[in-house]
């Protein structure tokens, strides 16, 4: 079958998006490619389709159980065998699946990045009988440390690959479109002569919006009355502030649900369906939530707390409107968001094992990330070309479709900007 035939037999779709098409070419011709899309863009069908259509294994690396199962289970869903190999599965499952994978049932692979130097699953992919024909590397940004979410065993990959008697092609995908962070996963990943393949992150859809309100929560409440029936995140900054905007709004009749890294698994599987299946269309929840969720119709995404950078920021918005249709990102800015951000940095303990060099390397990286955030709240420029400066992409400076462009000319304190820097 030709890519198109795969795209409308195995997918159901019509026509390849912005992107798709070239990246999916270049792997067929065995070449390396880095693509960098938004979320929600389809960079899971780039390395999808040339699996199917290429011989042997396609290996695909992730960094989450919970993202895995669901892509697997969607490409079961559409009569693709596929298969995850990570700490989900019982010994047992796992030499079952292995099994499988050697008699060749599968011809992608999810593993977890960890797995890949155990000698199980190296006895396996050094078997002459398989053939790994590509490695895709998932949220490939997991490999920089400019990255926000750097995990060690992504720096795994390369000492997987070099182990295979036949190099495979290497594609990598990301969302994270930063300078530092494209460079890195090149260099890391040792991608050869790459295809690197960067679509607009500008999502027009998308109406950006920054307040900052003297009553966060009366502001919150009074969006939410107006936009009584839709769907929608609340992004908090602590598992507290959850607790406590979610307790508030439920006794104030709002169907809303909550989500943070302190709940058990039943209770955030649990509330995570609640919301995708519209029960309950109001989430409210840290940035735990979120990555891997594909729910096409949230209308709006409210950081009831400023993030700590532009990266989290659009990710995070970007969780709206992925049906394309109209929808709002708003950001509820006061200053103690800077002045919690900035005591995450401090004492952000992930740096403690890093030598003191490379911490402070780290945290004025952080520092400086959340400096460009807290401009994002005080700048009178459109917002919209801000962020897509922020990534290197240049805008329009009128997109007349945030708060600044339809308020323009709005006066600001000076001194509350200067204020808000100085501390960070
Ligand atoms: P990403 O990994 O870039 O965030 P996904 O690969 O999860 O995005 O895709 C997001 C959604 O877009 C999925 O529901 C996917 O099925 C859909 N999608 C991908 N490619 C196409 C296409 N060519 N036409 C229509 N929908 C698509
Ligand atoms: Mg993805």
């Amino acid at each position: 079958m030709t890519q198109y035939e795969i795209l409308k037999h195995y997918f159901g779709y019509d026509s390849f998006r912005e992107g798709q098409e070239r990246l999916i070419g270049a792997i067929l011709e065995g070449r390396d490619v880095l693509g960098i899309m938004p979320t929600g863009a389809g960079k899971s069908l780039c390395y999808q389709i040339p699996a199917l259509m290429m011989e042997g294994i396609t290996l695909v690396i992730s960094p989450l159980i919970s993202l895995m199962k669901d892509q697997v289970s969607n490409l079961n869903q559409a009569g693709i065998l596929a298969a995850y190999l990570n700490s989900s599965l019982t010994p047992g499952q796992y030499k079952k699946a292995l099994e499988f994978a050697r008699a060749g049932q599968y011809p992608i692979i999810y593993v977890a990045p960890e797995r890949l130097m155990t000698e199980e699953f190296l006895r396996f992919a050094l078997d002459p009988e398989v053939k790994i024909s590509m490695v895709a590397v998932d949220e490939a940004h997991c490999v920089s440390q400019w990255g926000q979410d750097f995990r060690p065993s992504y720096l795994k990959i390369v000492d997987f690959i070099h182990r295979l008697p036949v190099r495979p092609v290497v594609s990598a995908f990301t969302a994270t479109a930063t300078a530092e962070v494209r460079d890195d996963i090149i260099d890391i990943l040792m991608l050869r002569q790459p295809e690197v393949l960067t679509t607009g992150f500008d999502r027009s859809n998308l109406y950006f919006g920054v307040i900052s309100p003297r009553d966060k929560y009366g502001t919150l409440v009074n969006y939410l009355e107006r936009h009584k029936g839709e769907s929608g995140i609340v992004y908090c900054i602590t598992r507290k502030v959850v607790e406590e905007v979610c307790a508030n709004l439920i006794r104030e009749g709002f169907s809303v649900t909550r989500y943070h890294a302190g709940l058990s698994d039943e209770e955030r599987k649990h509330n995570q369906d609640d919301f995708i299946y519209d029960n309950a269309p109001i989430m409210v929840a840290t940035n735990a939530f979120g990555m891997g969720i594909d729910k096409s119709n949230v209308r709006f995404v409210i950081h009831y707390n400023m993030p700590k950078n532009m990266e989290s920021y659009y990710q995070e918005a970007g969780r709206a409107g992925r049906d394309g249709e109209a929808a709002e990102c708003i950001l509820l800015y006061g200053g103690q968001d800077v002045v919690t951000n900035q005591f995450f940095i401090d004492h952000n303990q992930e740096n403690d094992a890093l030598d003191p060099i490379t911490r402070q390397i780290v945290m004025e990286r952080d520092r400086d990330r959340l400096r460009k955030m807290t401009f994002y709240c005080f700048t009178n420029e459109c917002l919209r070309d801000y962020i897509l400066r922020y990534f290197g992409e240049y805008g329009s400076n009128y997109c007349g479709n945030c708060s600044n462009c339809l308020s323009q000319f709005e006066t600001v304190d000076v001194t509350e900007i200067a204020c808000a820097l100085i501390r960070c």
